[in-house]
């Protein structure tokens, strides 16, 4: 398991508020809970208001006691419209989950996606975080849609545990990698890099974690950074923070400062650093 999963208390955009659960919420959760989020959380029918309450106090320790997940309320013009849960999975190493739900009046509005991209840059500066996984079920369209906007990308499938019972369910695994560095935009720009097209992130091959830049690996990691052998220029190693995907080192050093994905424009002037990330 990771460091604690220590999110801040709330988190808020000019619609929405992220904040924790009271007791009080359970009422509005069981209201709120249609066919489709009781197929979601495997169970095996309605839940009643007492096992909500008893989900919500686990979700208040959780926070207290930093593990093992982190829980916000989403809230939008002071009403409870849904919520989402960050924890860290047992595979592979540095991989968090999360979970995201709105209840039915709430959908369509974009409120969901809202609170996603809040979570995603508080997940980013949980140390030794290096993706972010949601598993969806395949005909879940909405969630589906929700995770691609935020910059995942369907990697297989995945079989969970059942939240009840000793059964397994099997979905669509969506993962997205984490990009650590200071003072960061949503396009993954830091304080030390930060032009219109400084949107390039890099995973250093020490760590195997996505920093901005050099300088946000070495402010915010306990060791030296460590230049990508020529052998492994075919790793996965890049990221554009514009379209969110990645590219390897040798698809990054040909692609002529634009994005073959998204055809964003990349920094010409890295070049003069690349003996920081690359072996010359
Ligand atoms: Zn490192
Ligand atoms: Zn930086
Ligand atoms: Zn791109």
């Amino acid at each position: 398991m990771g460091a604690p999963l220590n999110l801040p208390e709330r988190l808020s955009d000019d619609l929405i508020i992220l904040d924790g659960h009271a007791l009080a919420d359970a009422e509005t959760h069981w209201a709120g809970e249609d066919t489709e989020m009781i197929r979601r959380f495997e169970a095996p029918g309605p839940a009643t208001v007492a096992q909500i309450r008893g989900a919500i106090g686990r979700w208040i320790e959780g926070r207290a006691n930093g593990g093992p997940m982190f829980a916000y309320a989403l809230r939008a013009g002071g009403a409870l419209a849904g919520g989402c849960e960050v924890r860290w999975l047992e595979a592979p190493e540095g991989a968090l989950n999360l979970s995201y739900w709105c209840y039915p009046q709430f959908r369509g509005r974009g409120l969901v996606g809202r609170a996603v991209a809040l979570v995603l840059n508080a997940a980013a500066t949980l140390p030794g975080a290096r993706q972010i996984e949601a598993h969806v079920d395949h005909d879940n369209l909405a969630s589906r849609r929700v995770a691609e906007h935020a910059g995942f990308r369907e990697r297989g499938s995945v079989t969970d545990k059942a939240a009840l019972g000793d059964g397994t369910v099997t979905r669509l695994r969506y993962v997205r990698p984490l990009v650590h560095g200071v003072g960061l935009d949503g396009e993954t720009r830091c304080t030390h890099w930060h032009s219109e097209l400084d949107v390039i992130a890099i995973r250093m091959n020490c760590c195997g974690i996505y920093y901005a830049c050099k300088d946000c690996h070495d402010a915010l990691s306990d060791h030296p950074a460590q230049v990508w052998p020529r052998a492994e220029w075919n790793a996965d190693a890049v990221l554009c923070g514009a379209c969110v995907r990645e590219m390897s080192v040798r698809d990054y050093l040909a692609c002529g400062n634009r994005c073959p994905s998204c055809g964003a424009g990349f920094n010409p002037g890295c070049r003069t650093h690349y003996h920081f990330y690359f072996e010359r």
